[in-house]
């Protein structure tokens, strides 16, 4: 129900000025203190809106008319921004997307931190920030006979077919396209989620950006897939320098993309890609960072935060399938990864026996519940790395680091509101937070990951 004390009515229009970005790349306009979210509304900006949501505190509109136009504004580049909803922030020139993260970052190490003074840096963006994901997972669907790949339309599960996504690497279209004529012509049906029937469910791909090798998976609702034998085969000859053909079995009725069971029906279960010198596998469902010129940025500044001169103990937390740890290791005298999930953890191992790296361990677990133990077992560690997920550290873990009181905290971050909640935790029990570093690994999307500094305080 709407809150009647509101000063906005539903459906109605109002001249608004925008003042701010939200998190997520709205525009926000107040209305006599009351802020109302605005796709496509731009800091600085003047425009008529319609209110077409009241809640409680706040609003949200449609951009009618713009009045006064921001001097960052810019035409997006893809012809289909304003219906796929993947990217955010294409109407804003990557300059000012750059400026808009930083202050992001900044106010709200400020508002939840406490941290008012601490240094965040500009975000270190990219030379050319298109076409730079690896991996491609896209909806299939039907539409007069013919097989359509896309993107869901807007608030509804409806597919609008996509000839290139601008985002991604090049080669993830020819993917994407050339899979979608091939089970055309073998009339392989789209898998429809209302009924819960049809096959083919989504199609990803996969790309090395140095090596240039490709996976193709094909998400299907059920093991049989007729004529599997011919599309496997064309699809051989038709994707350039295709090395892993993997079919993934989702029977469940479910949003989640990838179901339980995977088969090679072709090539190598992995792919392999590096990030620096260090090479890793890449198999259909392990995570690996989506834009690796970035990575390597990312990783390089943790790396500079830890500070290692070879005779340190490291923990990982957090380590997926061991990247942070193998670029730690090469520097560190030992380096203990944790991890929840157990393939990722197979694929640490074997990303360590591949490039020869002796000095890492690594166990399955929480990182909340592992570490405590290797405190107790009187595991010192010089430096502690965290990358956790977006909702951020486990308070046992912020305690047992606070515990085991290592020089040096690097903290990655892919969600700046729980890194500055816990970068809180982490002052008060001790530490200092030196820098905040932006890396832009998601351009024209809202998402912004940071990585931070800290060290122990010497107490007098
Ligand atoms: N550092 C890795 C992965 C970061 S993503 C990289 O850069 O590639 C965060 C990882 O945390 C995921 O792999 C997720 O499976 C893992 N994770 C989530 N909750 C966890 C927990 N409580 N303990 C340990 N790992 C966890």
């Amino acid at each position: 129900m709407a809150n009647i004390e509101a000063p906005v009515m539903k459906n109605e229009y109002y001249d608004v000025a925008f003042e701010d970005l939200t998190h997520d790349g709205l525009g926000v306009a107040k209305i006599d203190g009351f802020p109302v979210f605005v796709k496509n509304g731009l800091p600085g900006e003047k425009a008529k809106i319609k209110v077409i949501k009241v809640k409680k505190g706040y609003g949200y509109g449609r951009l009618i008319e713009l009045h006064e136009q921001s001097p960052d504004r810019v035409a997006p580049l893809c012809p289909i921004y304003k219906q796929c909803g993947g990217c955010q922030l294409q109407h804003l020139s990557y300059e000012g997307q750059l400026r808009a993260k930083q202050k992001h970052v900044k106010e709200v190490m400020a508002r939840i931190g406490k941290l008012e003074n601490v240094i965040v840096h500009p975000v270190i963006g990219m030379k050319d920030p298109w076409r730079y994901r690896n991996k491609a997972q896209v909806p299939v669907g039907e539409r007069e006979g013919g097989l359509v790949a896309g993107f869901y339309q807007e608030r509804s599960h409806e597919i609008i077919d996509m000839d290139a996504c601008l985002i991604q690497q090049e080669m993830n279209d020819v993917v994407v396209q050339t899979v979608k004529k091939i089970c055309e012509k073998y009339k392989v049906p789209a898998y429809n989620e209302v009924a819960h029937k049809g096959v083919l469910r989504h199609i990803m791909a996969r790309y090395g950006a140095v090596t240039k090798e490709v996976m193709v998976v094909l998400i299907t609702r059920t093991e049989e897939l007729t004529h599997k034998k011919k599309i496997v085969q064309e699809i051989i000859d038709s994707v350039p320098n295709v090395k892993s053909i993997i079919q993934n079995i989702n029977p469940k009725k479910t949003n989640v993309i990838m179901g339980d069971e995977t088969k090679v029906l072709w090539g190598a279960e992995y792919i392999y890609d590096y990030i620096g010198d260090i090479k890793f596998a890449i198999s259909a469902r392990s995570f690996y960072q989506v834009n690796p010129e970035q990575t390597k940025v990312l990783y390089e500044k943790a790396l500079e935060y830890a500070q290692l001169t070879g005779e340190e103990t490291v923990i990982d937390a957090y380590c997926g399938i061991g990247t942070i740890s193998l670029f730690l290791a090469k520097k560190a005298k030992k380096v203990y990864g944790v991890e929840v999930v157990p393939e990722a953890i197979e694929d640490a191992k074997r990303n360590a026996e591949l490039n020869g790296i002796t000095n890492v361990e690594f166990a399955v677990g929480e990182a909340e519940a592992v570490i405590p133990k290797w405190h107790e077992q009187g595991i010192h560690a010089d430096c502690i790395v965290v990358d956790p997920p977006r909702k951020g550290c486990d308070e046992t873990l912020l305690q047992t680091i606070i515990a085991m009181k290592p020089k040096r905290v690097v903290y990655v971050s892919c969600n700046p509101a729980t890194l500055a909640r816990d970068l809180r935790i982490l002052e008060d029990g001790g530490y200092k937070t030196l820098e905040v570093q932006p890396v832009d690994m998601f351009p024209h999307t809202a998402h912004v990951e940071s990585v931070a500094r800290l060290v122990l305080k010497i107490r007098a």
